[in-house]
């Protein structure tokens, strides 16, 4: 019995992970990080499919939000074939999965439940895992000189930033300029900055 008491909180605590609004923490411009509490993975996942099917009338073909509505879509797809029942949200199918419990007896049948949920709690985190920015210190931006720009803190102080930041999916940016290099390009701008310091 202790077996079966341990499986069914951890299906629990995983249906939690997946409904409960999460705390996050989020990358700031200057390289701190800020926390926040944002709805529950299913309702992120849920409206991301939203945004999708919105966009989806050919009002606009491409766009940086396009690949991930994409995915969404997909995995909310797989969701809703394993977990929704008849008559029911997948949120709200997934919400009554503990009430179920005390009826299981069946190990083989808990420990399968308990992966789809963790493999679903891993997927969604994993489609709206935050891109970290890099700060490029002291990188002279190519098209406008600038090494720096002036930002207002949160605080309301002026603070002196790098210019040229960049990540490995968006690429990088000037935020004096707002020249930007696509991912594919960075090695590009690696050859600029280099040559910029001859
Ligand atoms: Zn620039």
């Amino acid at each position: 019995m202790l077996l079966l008491d341990d499986l069914r909180d951890r299906v629990r605590k995983a249906v939690a992970d997946l409904v409960e609004p999460v705390t996050v923490t989020l990358p700031r411009d200057d390289g701190s990080w800020v926390k926040g509490v944002n709805v529950s993975l299913i309702d992120q996942l849920t409206e991301a499919v939203a945004t999708g099917l919105e966009r989806g009338g050919g009002r606009r073909s491409g766009g940086p939000g396009l690949p991930i509505c994409v995915a969404a879509v997909d995995l909310y797809a797989e969701a809703f074939d394993d977990f929704r029942a008849p008559g029911f949200t997948l949120k709200q199918s997934i919400e009554a999965i503990p009430a179920t419990l005390a009826g299981i007896e069946d190990i083989a049948v808990l420990t399968r439940g308990l992966r789809m949920l963790q493999k679903l709690e891993a997927s969604i985190e994993r489609l709206f895992a935050p891109v970290k920015k890099v700060p490029l210190h002291g990188a002279i931006c190519p098209m406008c000189d600038a090494d720096s720009i002036v930002r207002d803190d949160e605080l309301g102080e002026k603070v002196r930033m790098p210019a040229l930041v960049a990540d490995t999916v968006n690429g990088a940016e000037c935020r004096n300029c707002k020249q930007s290099w696509s991912a594919e390009n960075l090695e590009i701008l690696a050859q600029l900055l280099t040559l910029g310091k001859e």
